[in-house]
């Protein structure tokens, strides 16, 4: 352990603990070089300490409450949480808003000043099934459009408008936005319109909107559309919708289904009229007085109006001339424009605006909320990018089948959910069948989707909403898939053996998985010269033969054929310098953790553990 040094600088922030340690208030966030100077100490003692718990920072690097605990922890401090005062309080509070779930939120307002809002709808389900369609003909129908010229244009949202109330609709059909934004943490769907046509019946996309749907836990309104069609055949859509475990009111489920023609227009009105009756029932609620918060649902960059987004408006009134945050930009609102194209002052809970006047263009998903100024949007932005590095930092991934137990046990998780992909109809359901028996009274494995064919970017997407696993039953990975899984950490597990499959989810259940690792070695290189640093300890000057030496590598000295020594690599230079790679044919000094004597010809062979 390091004892702390510089006692002088650091002790106006602390205390004497009751234990003997002294207490270090520590910011949410700070970076490498605060925490050193926090505690007296170089901020590359705080490197050092960090490499240890297996942190690489440089100094610079933003690091957050936990980890700096464990860092002032181990060299005698007790850590503390500083709370923020003044303006910085301030920017902590709008940023904990734009992280809080939205219900959250609102819960937090006055009751007496909470009114009702309109629901806002996405249209889901197989293509060519006429979910533009329906939309469009909503919005030619149900939209006063033409009023004052208006050209009706695409921002990515539109409010429709029956019997004196509204609806709004997201104009991106799919589920894959739906649950991208889900898995983005936000959701702003409160129903969601599932089309199937009356001629083809449920498909594999419309099941899979069910099951993304389900996970989301929002109500669901059937359509059965194409009724103009003389094939239309709604009785077998319907008993498909019940073997789907859709079972629609008219058959005694508590889902409502309407019939519909997008051609003819038949139904609109009756569909619309259902929308509202479940919006009711939700009792959907805002606060149009407060500053506004709200979601981004499209976003672009205009070469002649700069950085456009279309946000929805999910309680607050946003006015024009607002200082706003959207996610890692902000900006003062310039101009906002209606689905109509026109320009509006004022934008109401539930209806979407785009506003001109952002830095740069936001993502889908990210949360806009109003604060007092732009120096205070810029402040809280800065403050959000460092909290968000700081977070990558940890490494905070996906679940895993290795971290379920760990969450299970801290109480974070109750059931693992499952995305199953099979070869064929007949191993889906027998393997579905086998993983929900698994677990015990207190945890359960749930398959929330389960279907045929290759795993595929939209599943990746469904795991990350629902923090799910995907299980593979010979079934292959498509690579944008993999590519996704990596970025976002969803752990797929491919199996042929069903037995195998059953076995590992028991385990990760029962907390009994462990990981398994296996070793890769990556660089031989060749020791040439050999030189002293201080009283103890040599440096290897090497020649690289094979592979490539990268700084977070283990070595493993081999002398006659035989090991001679083992450790991290503890420092790896070219020409002073410190490097985190080294090629093939290059030269380099490295020095390895445990290893203090080095000997010309000996050779180093460089591995590390990865996760089999
Ligand atoms: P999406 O892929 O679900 O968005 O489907 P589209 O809205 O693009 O519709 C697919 C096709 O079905 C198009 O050729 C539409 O003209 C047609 N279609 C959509 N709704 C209806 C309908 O109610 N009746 C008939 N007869 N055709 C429809």
């Amino acid at each position: 352990m390091v004892t702390p040094k510089g006692e002088t600088q650091a002790a106006t922030q602390e205390q004497q603990a009751g234990n003997g340690a002294r207490v270090l208030e520590i910011p949410h966030v700070l970076t490498v070089k605060e925490l050193g100077e926090l505690m007296g100490v170089s901020p590359v003692e705080v490197i050092k300490e960090l490499m240890k718990n297996g942190v690489m920072a440089s100094i610079n690097q933003s690091i957050d409450f936990d980890t700096a605990a464990i860092v002032a922890t181990d060299m005698g401090f007790e850590a503390v949480e500083a709370k923020p005062q003044g303006e910085a309080a301030a920017v902590a509070e709008v940023a904990h808003e734009l992280e809080a779930p939205l219900r959250v939120v609102i819960e937090e307002d006055d009751p007496s000043k909470l009114v009702s809002r309109p629901p806002v709808v996405t249209i889901m389900g197989h293509v060519d099934h006429g979910k533009t369609s329906l939309l469009d003909a909503i919005r030619k129908t149900n939209v006063t459009a033409q009023e004052a010229g208006g050209i009706t244009q695409h921002i990515g949202a539109y409010q429709a408008e029956t019997h004196g109330h509204h609806v709004t609709f997201l104009d991106t059909p799919g589920h894959e936005a739906f649950t991208a934004m889900r898995a983005r943490g936000a959701q702003v769907t409160d129903i969601v319109v599932l089309v199937v046509a009356a001629d083809d019946g449920v498909m594999p996309q419309t099941k899979e909107a069910i099951d993304h749907v389900r996970a989301a836990g929002v109500p669901l309104v059937v359509a059965i559309n194409k009724i103009d069609l003389p094939q239309a055949n709604p009785d077998r859509v319907k008993q498909e919708l019940s073997e789907a475990g859709v079972i629609i009111e008219e058959w005694g489920g508590d889902t409502p289904c309407v019939q519909v023609s997008a051609k003819t227009g038949q139904g609109l009105d009756d569909l619309l009229e259902t929308i509202l009756v479940v919006a009711e029932v939700q009792e959907l609620k805002a606060n149009p007085e407060r500053t506004a918060i709200g979601t981004v649902v499209e976003a672009e960059l205009s070469s002649t109006r700069g950085p456009l987004a279309t946000v929805l408006v999910q309680t607050g009134t946003l006015r024009a001339g607002d200082a706003v945050v959207v996610g890692e930009t902000y900006g003062r609102i310039k101009a906002m424009i209606n689905e109509r194209g026109q320009r509006v002052r004022e934008a109401a809970p539930s209806s979407p605006v785009e506003i001109l006047g952002l830095q740069v263009p936001p993502a889908a998903g990210d949360r806009l909320a109003v604060v007092k100024d732009e120096k205070t949007a810029r402040e809280i932005v800065t403050q959000h990018i460092r909290e968000r590095e700081a977070l990558a930092l940890r490494e905070r991934g996906g679940l895993t089948l290795e971290t379920l137990f760990g969450e299970i046990s801290a109480g974070k998780v109750k059931e693992l959910n499952v995305i199953l992909k099979a070869d064929v109809q007949g191993s889906v359901e027998a393997v579905r069948q086998a993983i929900e028996r698994l677990g015990t009274n207190e945890v359960k494995a749930r398959v929330i989707h389960a279907q045929t064919g290759t795993v595929t970017e939209s599943d990746v997407m469904l795991a990350v909403a629902s923090r799910g696993v995907i299980i593979g039953f010979n079934a292959r990975v498509e690579p944008g898939a993999k590519r996704l899984a990596e970025q976002e950490r969803v752990d797929i597990r491919l199996y042929n053996i069903i037995y195998q499959l059953t076995e590992d989810i028991e385990k990760a259940l029962r907390g009994m998985l462990a990981p398994v690792y296996k070793e890769v070695v990556t660089a031989h290189a060749e020791v040439r010269q050999v030189f002293k640093v201080g009283r103890r300890g040599q440096i290897a000057g090497c020649y690289v033969r094979d592979g490539s030496v990268t700084r977070t590598d283990s070595a493993r000295l081999l002398r006659d054929g035989q090991i001679a020594g083992e450790g991290k690599i503890d420092s790896l230079r070219r020409f002073q310098e410190d490097v985190r790679e080294v090629q093939t044919g290059y030269e380099c000094g490295i020095k390895i953790e445990g290893v203090e004597e080095f000997q010309e010809g000996d050779v180093l062979e460089f591995f590390r553990m990865e996760q089999a």
